[in-house]
């Protein structure tokens, strides 16, 4: 952005006799303001310019939000983003019968699949990494094609065989025990927490390095259960701080209610450690007020203020970094990475300096680096075999972290019409490589017939019993 000076928007403005003139309504033209037919309104030249300073204020990699122009990292301090080793499954665990399949259907499955080993090792070198809203469901609501493609996978197909499938989601503010078991029954197909990533996901590996920390965003005390699922020992949330000192939040009306079930301390003998917005604020006023006097303190301690403002700053994490999210209102609403532009516009504009800080989520390098270990490890799971498929599909709705995130890992991405795009052929700044689909059974039935042959039925067909219907000599292989 130019640095603009404050003549650049030295402009005319209209005089009192003018702005008399004509209607009854006031409108921006502008180049100012101009009333009509007012009663005697006087116009002050303006002292400043009325440009928003925020610009000056900007962090550089938030000032153009849109990654068409830098295709690398919004982390821009080469700050090393921790993520935590994916669960190693026994091999005893894949032998185990799943649950669902009646043992006459893995049978004849099995025997599918001994007759046709190269289709076998085609299909277990492919997978799918799917985001969700948007995709296979909104909100609360299942789009009818993502259960079916699901079932697909799940072994609905001419092998029998489950296909590796993972769930990456900018979506956030639960545990993943309780998401997963939502998200099994809105799918009609079980959804476990071993292929499941959500924003939050991969910032667990971070409670290996604080023990005290802030975490933000959220309906009720939700993220503080996150929080203390992935291990962090000593959680403080906002209204713990508001508990302590009401005058730390001057405009937040504190419930009764709140303050019965927030765990307020003496936050002047406490040093945290590290803030962690793990999600959506719920109240903007204050959680940007308590973050910037962390931010501002000596060591994360509440009630001082640092004198030199990086030197003993704390780090902050934010777990996505999308601007807006679409919802049920007719425009997508602001979502966190909105919050951190304000934060750091903000933290700028009070001290001077740049606010680093660390984003995880799509598009972000650490968020597909955990995806592939979950995804060897899903493979454990499924076939007992630990090895990262090497034709990976992520399908989504979002040209700006879905589809440019998998782009730009190596990944073929399909853009589907469910969600937020919306638009023609493709995105034009961030084009899905593998194409755009109608909805996500089209992306996966495309995907399937791309590894497995144009002819792969996607139904799996317990009449065509390869023992009793085959060659002989196909059912000696399998005997
Ligand atoms: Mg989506």
């Amino acid at each position: 952005m130019p640095a603009y000076d404050d003549s650049d928007f030295d402009l005319p403005l209209l005089s009192p006799v003018q702005a008399q003139k004509d209607s009854s309504t006031m409108h921006a033209n502008g180049n100012g303001l101009s009333v009509e037919n007012g009663n005697g309104a006087i116009e002050i030249p303006a002292t400043r310019s009325s440009m928003s300073e925020a610009a000056k204020y900007m962090h550089n990699l938030s000032a153009t939000p849109s990654m068409r122009d830098r295709r690398s990292s919004r982390n821009s301090f080469g700050t090393a983003l921790p993520i935590p080793r994916a669960k190693k499954h026994s091999r005893l665990s894949s032998v185990h019968p799943r649950s669902g399949s009646p043992p006459l259907r893995e049978l004849l499955a099995s025997q599918a699949q001994a007759v046709n080993p190269q289709l076998v090792e085609k299909a277990k070198n492919m997978a799918f990494a799917f985001d969700i809203d948007g995709v296979l469901v909104h909100g609360d609501r299942l789009i009818p094609e993502g259960c079916r493609a699901l079932e697909i996978l799940n072994g609905d197909n001419e092998l029998g065989i489950k296909i590796p499938h993972i769930f990456l989601t900018n979506g956030s503010g639960k545990i993943e025990t309780d998401r997963c078991a939502q998200l099994s029954k809105i799918l009609r197909n079980p959804v476990s927490t071993d292929q499941f990533i959500q924003s939050h996901t991969p910032m667990s590996a971070l409670s290996e390095y604080y023990r005290t920390v802030l975490v933000v965003g959220g309906e009720g005390y939700r993220c503080r259960e996150v929080a203390e699922q992935y291990g962090f020992h000593n959680i403080v949330v906002p209204n713990d701080i508001i508990a302590w000192d009401p005058t730390i939040a001057p405009y937040r009306v504190f419930t009764d209610e709140e303050r019965a079930t927030s765990r307020p301390r003496d936050f002047t003998k406490i040093c945290i450690e590290a803030i962690m917005v793990f999600s959506d604020s719920r109240d903007y006023a204050t959680d940007m007020q308590i973050i910037m006097d962390l931010l501002r303190s000596k060591g994360g301690r509440l009630g001082t203020v640092a004198e030199d403002p990086v030197a003993e700053r704390i780090p902050i994490y934010f777990s996505q970094g999308d601007l807006l999210c679409p919802t049920e209102h007719p425009t997508p609403r602001m979502s966190q990475g909105a919050f951190r532009i304000g934060l750091e516009a903000m933290y700028k504009a009070l001290t001077g300096a740049d606010l680093e800080r660390v984003v995880y989520g799509k598009p972000e390098l650490a968020t597909y680096k955990y995806a592939d270990e979950i995804l060897t490890s899903w493979m454990q799971e499924l076939h007992g075999e630990e090895k990262l498929p090497q034709n990976i599909y992520m399908i989504g709705d979002n040209p700006a972290s879905d589809i440019i995130g998998g782009n730009e890992y190596g990944w073929n991405t399909c853009l589907v019409r469910t969600g937020v795009f919306q638009g023609g052929d493709n995105d034009e700044n961030n084009p899905a490589n593998f194409g755009v689909f109608p909805t996500v059974l089209d992306a996966v039935k495309k995907a399937l017939r791309n590894e497995l042959g144009p002819e792969f039925k996607v139904f799996f067909d317990e009449k065509i019993n390869p023992v009793l219907h085959g060659t002989a000599a196909d059912a000696a292989v399998v005997i």
